[in-house]
């Protein structure tokens, strides 16, 4: 079986073939790999966001190039998270086991309920550290124009989280809308608000206003004018 790890033979050739191609002349040739199995890895890699063939020819080459283990362990990584995650049967949110770490986490506090498009919300949301309550992840956001209505999100099973726990000690009392201030985040707010009007727990939305850092001057109308709107009492 043949090493890829050695300094000579195929290796050495396939990177002059890589140096060869980022040549503008030269580029149009992708099509000629010198290896099947190249091939195919470099087709895989360019199914990713952003990633276009000359790219992931570089990728590639990269991982050949680089120690067997390294590479070995980046696909095993690879495996595991696909084959291994999960959502979180109450928030929704990417787990390792049934419920996620912060539906478990004692230390939250489950009487407030932030709810998000996905999981990256979360993550941005919980780097601030200044939320200590749980979330509920819609997977996705109404978008007509995309074809996405109410009935391809999480939204019943966080009507029926709410009404599962009204009149318990562990009710939820208030709701805050943590989507992004776009048509599409305004649509799904309005949405919700409706559903969730019967049920009797305070809405709140996250607030929207100038940036810290940000200059007055070059805010633009629609944020300067809801920060104006939307001021709060100073502390
Ligand atoms: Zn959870």
């Amino acid at each position: 079986m043949p090493s890829w790890h050695c300094s000579g033979g195929s290796i050495s050739a396939l990177f002059q073939y890589n140096f060869s191609i980022t040549s503008k002349s030269t580029f149009p040739k992708l099509l000629n790999y010198p290896s099947k199995l190249i091939e195919n890895a470099v087709e895989e890699i360019s199914k990713l966001p952003g990633i276009g063939k000359k790219t992931a020819l570089r990728m590639a080459l990269h991982l050949l190039k680089r120690d067997e283990k390294q590479t070995l362990h980046l696909s095993e990584a690879l495996t595991a998270m696909r084959t291994k995650t999960q959502y979180c049967r109450q928030c929704h949110n990417i787990s390792d086991d049934t419920l996620c770490g912060i539906c478990t986490n004692p230390k939250r506090d489950e009487s407030v309920l932030c709810i998000v498009e996905d999981t990256r919300d979360v993550l941005a949301i919980e780097n601030t550290s200044q939320f200590r309550g749980l979330y509920h992840v819609l997977g996705g956001i109404i978008s007509p124009l995309e074809g996405i209505g109410p009935g391809d999100l999480n939204i019943d099973s966080l009507l029926n989280r709410i009404a599962e726990k009204q009149n318990t000690d562990a009710a939820i009392k208030e709701i805050i809308l943590g989507l992004s201030p776009t048509m599409e985040g305004d649509t799904t707010a309005f949405y919700l608000t409706k559903r969730l009007k019967s049920l009797n727990v305070k809405i709140t939305t996250i607030a929207r206003g100038i940036p810290i850092g940000g200059d007055l001057e070059y805010a633009d109308e629609i944020t300067l004018g809801r920060s104006i709107v939307s001021r709060i009492v100073y502390e």
